[in-house]
């Protein structure tokens, strides 16, 4: 069982997160992990849901704050990241999760798809990198991590607009370290095999099986899996390590 520490306690103790994608599946387990390792965490999506009562419901020494932005919105994506720099100078940690399917094999895949995916799982990590990385190389401290995809690195038929999205999140990992890391800076990279959550929920039983038999592991990643290598990167835990992609996959894609 993981740890709830009664006061804000713990290896993130009182650093100020900024996670997207935060309401549901792999972000929400990334929020919840450093919410119990004391973070502040800010966390943006299109729609609250049951998130925030389910936050403060489970971790009610925390300190977390929703803010309803579409990250692929340049505009308020830079008014949400001047808000919370404005209340509390400083953010140390960003987490680039948001991102979305829409899958149809390229003879059919209309533009707005292909634009669309990547505008949400893309652009919007430069525009979230962009609006924190002044500051954290001034402070010369600070993680991102940006979550991409075994897909990203493999590819996968049906998936072009997802899977060159995620390959687009590599190459910005990649550059984005380069630039910052004299700075101490750290820009890494997370890629997700499967993963329970609402975007693997759509597969039937047999598809289940199928995938199930192609991971040397032998079972589906949860939330959790992903939110404790998130952790390690976030935290001092991994201070020399920057660039790199750190595939949660059971063995999948080694
Ligand atoms: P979910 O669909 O369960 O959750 C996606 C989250 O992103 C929600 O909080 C959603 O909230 C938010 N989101 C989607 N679009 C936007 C937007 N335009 N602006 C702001 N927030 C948005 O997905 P997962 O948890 O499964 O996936 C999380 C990340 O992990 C994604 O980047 C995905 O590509 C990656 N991944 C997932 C894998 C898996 O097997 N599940 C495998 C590999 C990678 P809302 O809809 O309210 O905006």
């Amino acid at each position: 069982m993981p740890v709830e520490h009664a006061a804000r306690e713990g290896i993130l103790k009182d650093r100020v997160a900024v996670v997207t994608g935060g309401s549901r599946g792999i972000g929400r387990a990334i929020v919840e992990e450093l919410l119990r390792e004391g973070a502040v965490v800010h966390y943006f999506s299109r729609s609250e849901g049951d998130s925030l009562e389910y936050f403060r419901e489970n971790h009610p020494a925390s300190d977390v704050t929703y803010h309803q932005v579409d990250v692929s919105d340049e505009a308020v994506v830079a008014e949400t990241f001047e808000k919370i720099l404005e209340a509390r100078p400083g953010i140390d940690i960003l987490v680039n999760n948001a991102g979305i399917t829409r899958d149809g094999l390229i003879m059919r895949m209309s533009s707005e798809d292909w634009r669309t995916v990547m505008d949400v799982n893309l652009a919007s990590a430069f525009y979230c990198s962009r609006a924190v990385a002044r500051h954290m190389i001034k402070r010369r401290a600070g993680s991102i991590i940006n979550i991409t995809s075994v897909v990203g690195k493999i590819g996968n038929a049906g998936q072009a607009n997802y899977a060159a999205s995620k390959a687009g999140l590599i190459g910005f990992t990649k550059s984005l370290a380069r630039e910052t890391a004299g700075r101490s800076v750290r820009v890494n990279a997370i890629a997700p095999g499967f993963i329970e959550t609402e975007m693997t929920d759509k597969l039937n039983e047999q598809q289940r099986a199928q995938l199930i038999e192609q991971i040397p592991m032998g079972r589906i990643g949860s939330g959790e899996d992903v939110a404790r290598a998130c952790l390690f990167l976030a935290s001092d835990m991994s201070t020399y390590i920057t660039g790199e992609v750190l595939t949660v996959g059971g063995g999948l894609a080694m």
